[in-house]
């Protein structure tokens, strides 16, 4: 079954309610970069901190890491970057259109969009040439070839220049591992869809030091604790499937790779969304050959010292957080209504916006109510409070921003003080205390619970 193809419906929704922004739009945009609105700063804000406590937080086996963007060349030397981080480019003389040759196939021909580049009459595509991905600058005054650094195109390199640091700070034994979060920049032959393939992006990495011998137990372990991190998410199991690198596909050096792959739905279909790469001592070793400085693992307990394997998780902020809008899209019709609805139906713990607040009225006191409850809400989360507007409207509007739970105060509310919580998925209600709200919320978010359940009321 093809799903549909949501993403221009998701492109205007996501600009229409601040999620995400051409970059330099009032110039005419830059090319595949993009800026995060009000609403969609919150939300990778949320997929990040959701990664990091499950893999820095949770655990007492992996340590976290902030490595800068700008590393010394040499680096890019040993990871094999500067001579082999390239896609074959082809050229096409009639259009002047650029493409990879190695995804021509999911490529359009700009004359005729539903044939591949190559397939029109007028095509005139060149050999396939390589073209490096890393973008390049000076560091200092001058422009000379000795003071070219590059934009890092991976955060993992931190990681492994900084591999004894950590450990020997931490005094942490292997198995162990690395994490960080960080931007990178490849300069995208063909970059599009969105969020999906940009030029400036964020990596969340995770590299797992081992013994040799280990390391293929240590990554099926890894490639099914992604897995379910990703189930945790709320993306559908059946949009989620793991790809194993062929021989083709997979690195020289690595000695086993699995993508997990989400299905974006239209023509994009199922693409990467991580990888899990068991990258041997590949890193460590080209490190130590052109660092000349000893990598090793000393082995107390076994009394011996060795390049520690990698196993490597590698996932896109932004990648994930187009999964999850993609997931989260619904256009659905209400029984009794002419107007449908438009619903982000997000995981609560990733709605940018966890509760709106809304008085039914603009007097009799509910206002005044309605602002005191938002405030003392905002202290434990991110409100929106709306007074403007049909009651309808509003919950239409938050529906949008994909925020789990609307309360309501009405002319009951005054009187009685007691809320109507409201829930984005099955629009059901309950009636609670003004008191208990903030503690019946919470109860919710943590039990991922948006439905109108009175089980976990009171
Ligand atoms: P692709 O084959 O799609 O170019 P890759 O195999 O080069 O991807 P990795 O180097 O394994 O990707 O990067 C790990 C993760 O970083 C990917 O799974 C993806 O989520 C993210 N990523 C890589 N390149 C981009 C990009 N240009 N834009 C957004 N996210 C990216």
């Amino acid at each position: 079954m093809t799903r549909p193809d949501v993403l221009d419906t998701l492109v205007s929704l996501a600009k229409r309610r601040g999620f995400i922004f051409q970059s330099s739009e009032i110039y005419g945009g830059t090319g595949s970069v993009w800026d995060y609105g009000p609403l969609g700063v919150e939300l990778k804000h949320n997929v990040k901190a959701r990664w990091w406590n499950a893999m820095v937080r949770e655990r007492d086996d992996v340590e976290g890491l902030d490595a800068a963007i700008l590393m010394h060349p040499r680096v890019w030397e040993a990871s094999g970057h500067v001579s082999g981080f390239s896609d074959p480019l082809v050229d096409c003389k009639a259009c002047k259109a650029r493409f990879r040759a190695d995804k021509l196939g999911d490529a359009a021909c700009p004359r005729k969009p539903s044939k591949k580049p190559g397939e029109h009459a007028d095509c005139e595509l060149t050999e396939p040439r390589q073209f490096n991905l890393m973008f390049k600058t000076f560091m200092g005054p001058v422009e000379e070839s000795a003071s070219v650094v590059y934009l890092r195109p991976e955060t993992a390199q931190g990681i492994f220049v900084n591999f004894l640091n950590v450990q020997q700070a931490t005094r942490q034994k292997v198995p162990f591992g690395i994490a960080q979060i960080g931007k990178a920049f490849r300069n995208e032959i063909t970059p599009g869809n969105f969020i999906f393939r940009t030029r400036e992006f964020e990596q969340m990495e995770m590299q797992y030091f081992v013994e040799p011998g280990t390391d293929m137990e240590w990554f099926e372990r890894w490639k099914e604790a992604r897995l379910q991190w990703h189930l945790g998410l709320g993306l559908d199991r059946d949009r989620l499937q793991f790809h194993q690198h062929t021989d083709t596909e997979l690195a020289h050096y690595a000695r086993a790779a699995f993508d997990i792959n989400f299905d974006f739905g239209g023509t994009l279909g199922f693409q990467e969304i991580e990888g899990v790469h068991n990258r041997s001592d590949f890193d460590l070793r080209q490190h130590q050959a052109f660092s000349s400085k000893k990598l090793e693992y000393v082995d107390q307990v076994q009394n011996k010292r060795y390049l520690p394997y990698v196993i490597e998780t590698s996932v896109g902020a932004d990648r994930v957080t187009l999964a999850i809008l993609v997931n989260a899209l619904r256009e659905e019709a209400v029984e009794g209504e002419q107007e449908g609805r438009t619903v982000l139906g997000f995981h609560p713990a990733l709605a940018p916006i966890k509760a709106g607040v809304f008085p039914l009225t603009k007097k009799d006191g509910q206002p005044e109510m309605a602002e005191r409850l938002a405030a003392a809400l905002r202290k434990r989360f991110p409100v929106f409070y709306d007074e403007a507007g049909a009651i309808g409207r509003r919950y239409r509007r938050q529906d949008e921003a994909g925020t789990p739970f609307g309360i309501t105060i009405d002319g009951d509310s005054t009187a009685n003080d007691d809320v109507t919580i409201r829930f984005r998925d099955d629009m059901g209600q309950i009636r609670v205390a003004t008191s208990q709200v903030a503690e019946v919320l919470t109860r919710y978010l943590e039990a991922d619970h948006p439905r109108a359940d009175s089980r976990l009321v009171g």
